[in-house]
């Protein structure tokens, strides 16, 4: 579903993605860890073009995007279709303020997909029953709590259907309470099958979630295995450093 070859992404003179190749297949689910500043997030940012990478290539489904050239028509047109496949999700919620949770859902829908507002409603009820907010639907971002908004911003993300779905550190803002329903929201996709790609910190998720965890360092995948072998039996000195210091 996800194919990324040789992206490579320097802010200025400072490299932050030196080559990071990547395949995700259908339906599995890859955390990526890594120490602050590894560049896990520019990663996330670069598959979407939220960062423009420097070099490399993208596909996403069945959109192929060589990176690096001009951002002329043709080119803002491929990011576009890119967009519409990939679900984002951020630490920091990111909802409309002044837009109910219901009205956040249903906004992709119609705008981008000029889906009729009664048939966005419904939708979008339906997604946030499945997120267990189907209580909620009427109240603004700043009535529900961190996790709840976390919650509506799934919701949002999957309203329009995508391939697969990318989180960037999803329970990092919230208190720890409220960290549980967010992952298991998470978890419960993932057991529906959807592809996704998880900056997360958090090892017992990733353990019983992930297909495969990534090590990211210095801008390169370090090393990369399914949860048991990198958590127990790392084979890199860089990622047994790591795996110490976050007990
Ligand atoms: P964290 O765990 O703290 O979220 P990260 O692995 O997500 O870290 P990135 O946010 O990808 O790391 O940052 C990688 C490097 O890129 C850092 O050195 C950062 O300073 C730099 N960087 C990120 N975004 C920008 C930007 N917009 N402009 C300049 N430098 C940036
Ligand atoms: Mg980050």
């Amino acid at each position: 579903v996800i194919e990324v070859k040789n992206l490579k992404k320097a802010f200025g003179e400072n490299p932050v993605l030196e080559g990071v190749d990547l395949t995700v297949n259908k339906s599995e689910v890859v955390v990526i860890m890594g120490p602050s500043g590894s560049g896990k997030s520019t990663f996330l940012r670069c598959l979407t073009y939220l960062e423009e990478p420097n070099e490399g290539i993208i596909r996403i489904g069945p959109h192929e995007l060589h990176t690096g050239g001009k951002l002329d028509r043709k080119r803002k047109k491929e990011i576009r279709e890119l967009r519409k496949k990939t679900g984002f999700v951020f630490q920091s919620f990111n909802l409309f303020p002044n837009k109910t949770a219901i009205e956040n859902v249903m906004e992709g829908p119609v705008t981008i997909y000029g889906v009729k507002p009664v048939e966005a409603k419904a939708l979008a009820e339906t997604l946030l029953i499945k997120v267990g907010l189907g209580d909620r639907c009427d109240h603004y971002p700043s009535q529900l709590s961190g996790g709840q908004q976390q919650r509506v911003a799934i919701a949002r993300a999957l309203s329009l259907n995508p391939t697969v779905m990318l989180y960037d550190e999803p329970t990092s803002a919230l208190d720890p309470e409220l960290v549980r329903e967010v992952l298991q929201v998470i978890k419960e996709l993932a057991e529906e099958g959807m592809t996704m790609v998880i900056v997360t910190h958090e090892m017992n998720f990733a353990r019983e979630v992930a297909d495969r965890v990534i090590f990211m360092d210095g801008g390169v995948i370090v090393e990369q295995g399914n949860p048991e072998d990198v958590f127990d039996h790392p084979k890199e000195e860089r990622t047994r450093r790591f795996l110490t210091m976050a007990e």
